[in-house]
């Protein structure tokens, strides 16, 4: 039995596996998808928020700023990249202005340092292709940037590197608690019991409260699609933007990624049904707000878009609390955005206080937050790069050229935990595919890797887990 059963490998989720490792307790992370990071933790805006939006007292506000103060720390332990941008929020009129006040004033009672409102004239010496009809903005230079599966993959991975397990294809499907302990079955039939369970299954954590009784939790989704530059036009801004929030919405936001690229978007569609498909409207909308923002925003270099889904509570607030009633469930419900920039507060308070309010926390001595980036070759030195190359050849072969990727390091991937299995997981690992061509000449190789180290047939090799075969059948 585990002393601890989380549900839901997303960021939340994941951080928290990782603060349950830095005690001696036994403990699961359970994943429906055959990857982590499936969900809101894969496809969002990667921001790293100072804290000015949240109102006043609420989770959103402690909880971000808090984890804003962590990011550093954590992100250095697990080799993720991380890097204060600074985001500057945008006003078009003078009635804008007045808002960048207010929120210059919130930020500063959730406890935000360094805000600054800041004039025309450096707002253009800060961005060159800001729009002339910008007139000054909120300057935050605790704002930052993070890959935001990277972050979910590496805590995921350094946790069992600690002695964690992670079970995915494991869609929780029935919870029934006993006397002991919670009892849950997956879709395929399996099961497996836990003292305490901890609900971070995003979208669904509403549906996972009602599956161990507790009807408390109501969860909607709301869509935001985007639109990525390609590493080209990285220099194109080097702040985070956002439009100044107005009673229509909060426009989109054009950044710099971790990885040098440039994102426009995201949209805020309400959902029924939470599809990640984009659509033309949506695109459309984006491409509108970045020129409004931006002089020429360099649409040409576009090499994909995508969509992700917010989940977010009928409260207004993230959901972080034992259940009122079903003793020893722990709810991390509707954490939608800044939920990324809190996650590593809301791991830290979870398990100190919630899980430590009913099982004895012993420091495990042995627990090792260090990790190894999952890529990291082409910026190593020649001389670095001929050493390892010594010691294994694999890291002399170039697997995807757009990127600069080796084979080495997609081994390595699929090997390390949590194990790649599959082609958007290598990617999602090592960045393979994620250049100009989008994987049109690496992929039949990946998939061969794939095979031959898991002992599966090419046939098998899926790009995103059971559904999306690659190779159908052999021809000749
Ligand atoms: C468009 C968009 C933009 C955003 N931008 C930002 C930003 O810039 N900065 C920021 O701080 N935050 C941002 N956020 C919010 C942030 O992405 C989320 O708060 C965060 O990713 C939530 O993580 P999570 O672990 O709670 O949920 P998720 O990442 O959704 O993880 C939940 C996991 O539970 C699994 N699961 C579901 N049901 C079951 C089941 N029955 N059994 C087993 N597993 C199950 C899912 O497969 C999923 O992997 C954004 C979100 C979106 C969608």
């Amino acid at each position: 039995m585990f002393d601890v059963i989380v549900i839901g490998g997303g960021v939340v989720g994941g951080l928290i596996l990782r603060e349950l490792t830095k005690y001696h307790l036994n403990v699961c992370l359970l994943e429906k998808a055959s990857d982590v990071s499936m969900g809101a933790s894969k496809a969002n805006s990667g921001i790293v928020h100072a804290g000015f939006d949240a109102t006043p007292n609420s989770n959103k506000a402690k909880f971000n700023v808090l984890g804003n103060e962590m990011m550093e720390k954590v992100t250095g332990e697990l080799g993720v990249k991380f890097r204060r941008n600074g985001s500057l929020v945008v006003a078009f009129s003078a009635e804008e202005i007045e808002t960048l006040k207010e929120l210059k004033a919130r930020g500063e009672q959730n406890g935000v340092s360094g805000l600054e409102i800041i004039s025309q004239e450096r707002l253009r010496e800060m961005e060159k292709n800001i729009s002339d009809e910008a007139l000054g903005a909120l300057y935050a230079p605790t704002g930052g940037i993070v890959c935001p599966y990277e972050l979910t993959i590496a805590a995921i991975g350094n946790a069992m590197d600690n002695g964690a397990k992670l079970e995915t294809e494991f869609e929780v499907v029935k919870i029934v608690k006993n006397e002991e302990c919670f009892v849950l079955s997956s879709s395929k039939g399996k099961t497996i019991e836990g003292k305490i369970v901890i609900n971070a299954a995003g979208l669904q954590s509403g549906k996972i409260a009602a599956l161990a009784g507790d009807s408390g939790i109501e969860i909607k989704g709301r869509k935001g699609e985007y639109i990525l530059l390609d590493r080209e036009s990285g220099d194109f801004v080097s702040h985070t933007l956002f439009f100044t929030p107005t009673k229509l919405g909060k426009g989109i936001l054009v950044t710099q990624t971790e990885d040098g690229n440039i994102l426009l978007g995201p949209t805020a569609e309400e959902l029924e049904n939470a599809g990640t498909d984009t659509s033309a409207q949506g695109l459309a909308f984006v491409i509108e707000k970045a020129r409004k923002m931006c002089k020429n925003p360099p649409l040409f270099n576009t090499i994909t878009s995508f969509a992700g889904v917010r989940a977010y509570s009928s409260k207004g607030d993230f959901i972080i609390e034992e259940s009122k009633t079903v003793k020893g469930l722990i709810h991390c419900a509707g954490i939608e955005s800044p939920g990324l920039t809190a996650a590593p507060a809301i791991a830290k308070f979870v398990v100190e206080t919630l899980v430590g309010g009913s099982l004895r926390l012993i420091k495990n001595e042995n627990f090792n937050g260090a990790r190894t980036p999952d890529y990291f070759f082409k910026n190593l030195s020649t001389e670095e790069k001929n050493a390892i190359i010594a010691r294994d050849p694999s890291y002399g072969k170039i697997v995807c050229r757009c990127e600069q990727i080796t084979e080495g390091e997609i081994l390595r991937a699929i090997r390390a935990n949590p194990p790649a299995r599959d082609i958007d997981g290598v990617k999602r690992r090592t960045r393979s595919g994620m250049g100009r061509c989008q994987g049109g000449f690496c992929q039949p190789y990946i998939a061969e890797l794939i095979a031959k180290e898991r002992g599966v047939s090419l046939e098998q090799v899926t790009k995103c887990g059971d559904g999306s075969e690659l190779i159908m059948g052999v021809t000749k």
